[in-house]
């Protein structure tokens, strides 16, 4: 589905001596000091942890063994997906990046929730960590803007007549992105050894383990298990609608940081380096927006996702300190005259990249791209 670039060197920044990312360290390593805090988890995730931990179980339970209407099943695996992307946002993603605990074992426990959605925790933190993190929005690099042809992201990439509808069928395609990407993606980067443009590092037999033992028995739990329980077609409803919630939370949550209409897109060059000339932390901040910073419920639910700039700026911070780290970010942005890219609601950030979305199919913008 996204491999049209075939030699893509990294990108490199050119830092300049990194005075903006440097003085912004120091001033939120002073003010955990200043605090006595750890920059991990706390409480307030370890709550949560146990609210999702526990819910999910009892959801399943309840839909497959309750002896309920077939429907009230199909509708609590709905209930699941959006749970599971919670367990996502709140637990996997922290742990993945080393920020839910300062013991390095729980955080590895706890990425490997990756493998309970159906995912895999090693190539994931490639993908992620490595590529998306550090190459954002830089087409021909970071695999989450790459769904070329379905979806034409940024002005960079080439324009198809049918994206002309791509604001009305990319619902639909977020809709089953999360199965596409268990029962497709992970095995196509699995057996190329790639993600998107850059190679996997070496998978030890471990991985390899726990990459077929979680998929097969992922299917075992949400397909075999529900059409013994419910039949073919109840059974296969009930996967579905759980990929349903959880596709469209995720593409939406993820989409809404980078793929909206106040943020910028670099394209990579083919076969020679591509130099962004800026530090690092500078085109973090150019890429990536908040939403709602002020809604304690999208904070909640997000997992601190609607703080991706504190997020991409210190992804080993957990989220529960990002309204604090919001406000050094803001002061040091201010002082070095960096953009801080933010909606104030969810509804602006959703209206922008829909309304991004329809431009970009209308190839509207195609004169000023290139
Ligand atoms: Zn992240």
């Amino acid at each position: 589905m996204n491999t049209p670039h075939v030699n893509v060197p990294p990108p490199i920044f050119e830092n300049n001596g990194n005075q903006f990312y440097g003085e912004l360290r120091r001033e939120v390593d002073e003010f955990f000091k200043a605090k006595g805090k750890q920059k991990t988890g706390d409480s307030r995730l370890y709550t949560k942890t146990a609210i999702i931990v526990i819910t999910v179980p009892a959801l399943y339970v309840a839909a497959l063994f309750l002896g309920l209407p077939v429907w009230a099943s199909v509708l609590i695996f709905a209930v699941i997906g959006i749970f599971h992307a919670l367990a996502g946002f709140n637990i996997m993603h922290d742990a993945c990046h080393g920020s839910f605990s300062s013991s390095g074992r729980v955080n590895r426990w706890f990425g490997n929730i990756m493998s309970l959605l159906g995912s895999h925790a090693f190539i994931w933190k490639t993908k992620h960590n490595v590529i998306h993190h550090t190459f954002t929005n830089v087409d021909g690099v970071d695999d989450d803007i790459a769904k070329i042809p379905a979806l034409r992201h940024c002005p960079s990439q080439p324009w198809k007549p049918a994206h002309r509808f791509q604001h009305i069928y990319m619902m639909g395609l977020y809709a089953i992105s999360s199965i596409f990407w268990m029962y497709a993606a992970d095995f196509e980067k699995y057996f190329k050894r790639r993600v998107y443009t850059t190679d996997l590092p070496p998978i030890p037999l471990s991985e390899h383990i726990i990459f077929w033992v979680t998929k097969i028995m992922y299917t075992a739990v949400y397909v075999g298990l529900p059409v013994y329980m419910l039949g073919w077609g109840g059974g296969m409803l009930a996967f579905v609608s759980l990929h349903v919630t959880l596709g469209i939370i995720l593409s939406c949550v993820f989409q809404m940081a980078h793929v909206v209409e106040i943020t910028h897109f670099v394209e990579a060059a083919q076969d020679v380096r591509t130099r962004i000339p800026q530090e690092w932390a500078v085109h973090q901040m150019a890429t990536t927006a908040n939403f709602a910073p002020t809604s304690r419920f999208w904070n909640w639910v997000t997992g601190g996702l609607n703080f991706q700039v504190e997020h991409h700026l210190f992804p080993q911070i957990s989220h529960v300190h990002y309204p604090d780290v919001r406000k050094i970010v803001q002061r040091v942005a201010a002082k070095y005259n960096v953009p801080y890219l933010e909606y104030p609601t969810f509804r602006e950030a959703f209206n922008s990249h829909m309304r991004l979305m329809r431009k970009l199919g209308s190839g509207a913008d195609l004169q000023l791209a290139h």
